[in-house]
């Protein structure tokens, strides 16, 4: 059994009826080389609305980036285990993570998205699948420590913050010695933030009619570094709260990835004479200081020092819902869907 899509979803919200449930045979005999994954956890992110539009810019940017066509099988990553391998470097029990498919199994050919895992004591397995110690956890550090070149005592501010990057870039941002103010859509969230999380300051942001006065007032002497997650007026916003010098690290847009109305459109002559960088990245851009995300952050979870929040369902019949959450603001932290108990 796997997800696929009816039809292309162009600028609008996905629904669960954009997904259909197909079912096919797989033959273990394979005359290529070819590894069979039983899916263990699927991960499941906003950017793969992109990938489901007829034209996107991501679709021609990188392979696992490329678009989704009705009916196709849906790569995105996971953590799985091998059941059958004419690969030499996987065999049969091997744990495997990279990109598998929204779907009970994978058919790797080649190999070539695949890892052995070699998971970390005591963690569970799910923070690989796209989680704290997957894409989110590397975004979220690189994207803090990397593009944001903080200093102690600044001024952070975070949006979609009790999701699955977001509350990581917070507590990174915590950590390190910055103040960190987030925001997010519900008051189970925001309280989430500043009584678990560690966050200095949070606010729901549905419940403000003027954004730009908001941050003036979380930020009476202005934003150092601003983690974008959202895009859209926010990002208007919180450039015109920026302080000079100030860092913008656009991480993601989701407003504007169902709405072609949302479009920021930055005050540029703020940028320009406030001197603010405004640096988009990819998590792939961070895979030299993989070794140290890696080492770092699992010794914060295991001293307790992070928390990482999962948002999990299971059976591969709860993708499409916990999918369409996302846009719904349904989740709280990392969404991850466990295929199957081993
Ligand atoms: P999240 O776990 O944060 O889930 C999405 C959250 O976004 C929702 O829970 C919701 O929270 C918020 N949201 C949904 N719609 C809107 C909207 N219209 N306006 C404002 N907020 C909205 O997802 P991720 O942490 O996985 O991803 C966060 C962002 O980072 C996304 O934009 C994603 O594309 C991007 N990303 C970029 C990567 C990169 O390599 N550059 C890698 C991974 C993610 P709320 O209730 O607070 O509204």
């Amino acid at each position: 059994k796997y997800i696929t899509i009816k039809n292309r979803i162009d600028h609008r919200a996905p629904n669960e009826s954009d997904f259909i449930i197909s079912e096919e045979t797989i033959s273990l005999n394979h005359d290529k080389v070819v590894v069979f994954v039983k899916n263990l956890y699927v991960s499941i992110d906003p950017y793969q609305i992109n990938r489901m539009k007829t034209h996107s810019c991501s679709q021609q940017i990188l392979p696992n980036t490329a678009a989704i066509l009705p009916g196709q099988a849906i790569d995105a990553g996971g953590v799985g285990r091998v059941v059958k391998s004419t690969h030499p470097d996987f065999k049969t029990g091997d744990l495997v993570t990279g990109l598998l498919h929204w779907g009970e199994y994978s058919v790797i050919e080649g190999g070539r998205t695949l890892e052995k895992l070699d998971p970390k004591l005591d963690l569970p397995l799910s923070y690989y699948a796209g989680g704290v110690l997957g894409s989110s956890g590397l975004t979220a550090y690189g994207g803090f420590f990397e593009i944001c070149k903080p200093k102690k005592g600044e001024k952070v501010f975070v949006t979609a913050a009790s999701g699955s990057v977001g509350m990581l870039v917070g507590q990174y941002a915590k950590l390190f010695g910055c103040y960190v103010v987030g925001s997010a859509g519900s008051k189970q969230k925001v309280d989430l933030l500043k009584e678990k999380l560690g966050f200095d300051d949070a606010f729901n942001y549905k419940e403000e009619t003027d954004i730009n006065s908001t941050l003036q007032r979380y930020f009476p002497n202005g934003i150092d570094i601003y983690f974008d997650n959202v895009g859209g007026e926010m990002l208007e916003a919180a450039i015109e709260n920026m302080n000079i010098f100030g860092r913008v690290a656009a991480c993601g847009a989701i407003s504007e990835y169902t709405d072609n109305m949302k479009k920021a459109k930055p005050d540029m002559i703020a940028v320009i004479y406030k001197r603010i960088k405004i640096e988009g990245f990819l998590s792939v851009d961070f895979m030299d200081i993989h070794e140290d995300f890696i080492t770092t952050t699992v010794h914060h979870l295991q001293t307790g020092k992070m928390q990482a929040i999962e948002d999990i369902s299971y059976g591969v019949e709860s993708i499409p819902t916990a999918f369409v959450d996302l846009f719904r603001g349904n989740n709280i932290g990392k969404t991850v869907v466990q295929i199957t108990k081993e």
